[in-house]
């Protein structure tokens, strides 16, 4: 059986963790590799149904994809998590998870700034927290601890999707993990 391996995507909204795990998925299945993303808002529709934005739901939503990532990675999966997790313990606690069972998990950090994420507003989001309509926006008005030393750190502006998948493609092959 293949390696698998949990490769988390953080950032802030509109940062290109969805399109880029997406891609990587895409290039990952071209090469006969299995790979699935667990994608934020469909996790909140099923998984984490009920659960809100405070930091305690934000953590137990965190600590539930990781759950179910390293379940999926332990059996040969490459599994893309494009989810926001803005504090560093809920990430922290993910990753010692993953070793805790001997399974490969990698931290993206898609690092593109707020002034950017803003004016993608890929949701609406920075739209609505401007017009008041929603509080406690990621990066603007709740926080997001950037991580110290994550596995790779990607700028998505003034580059391209494809570099930006060729570069998490070069990750996992560079740890063994992509065969
Ligand atoms: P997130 O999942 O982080 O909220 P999305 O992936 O949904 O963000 O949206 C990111 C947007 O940025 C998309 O419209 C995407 O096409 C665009 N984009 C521009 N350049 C890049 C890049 N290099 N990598 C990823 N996305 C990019």
């Amino acid at each position: 059986m293949s390696t698998g391996a949990t490769v988390w995507l953080t950032g802030l909204p509109s940062a290109g963790k969805t399109t880029i795990a997406r891609a990587a998925t895409e290039r990952l299945r071209a090469q006969g590799r299995r790979a699935e993303v667990l994608d934020g808002d469909e996790v909140r529709e099923f998984l984490s149904a009920g659960l809100g934005f405070s930091r305690a739901d934000r953590d137990t939503n965190v600590r539930r994809i990781g759950f179910v990532a390293e379940l999926l990675a332990s059996h040969g999966v490459v599994v893309l998590v494009p989810v926001i997790a803005p504090y560093a313990e809920s990430r922290e606690a993910v990753r010692k998870r993953h070793e805790a069972e001997g399974t490969a998990y990698l931290e993206v950090h898609v690092a593109t700034p707020l002034d950017v994420c803003a004016d993608r507003d890929v949701k609406g989001l920075y739209a609505r927290q401007a017009a008041g309509e929603l509080t406690g926006l990621t990066g603007v008005d709740d926080p997001y601890e950037v991580p110290a030393r994550p596995d790779l750190r990607i700028e998505t502006q003034g580059r391209t999707v494809e570099q930006s998948a060729d570069a998490v493609h070069a990750l996992l092959a560079e740890r063994g993990l992509t065969a």
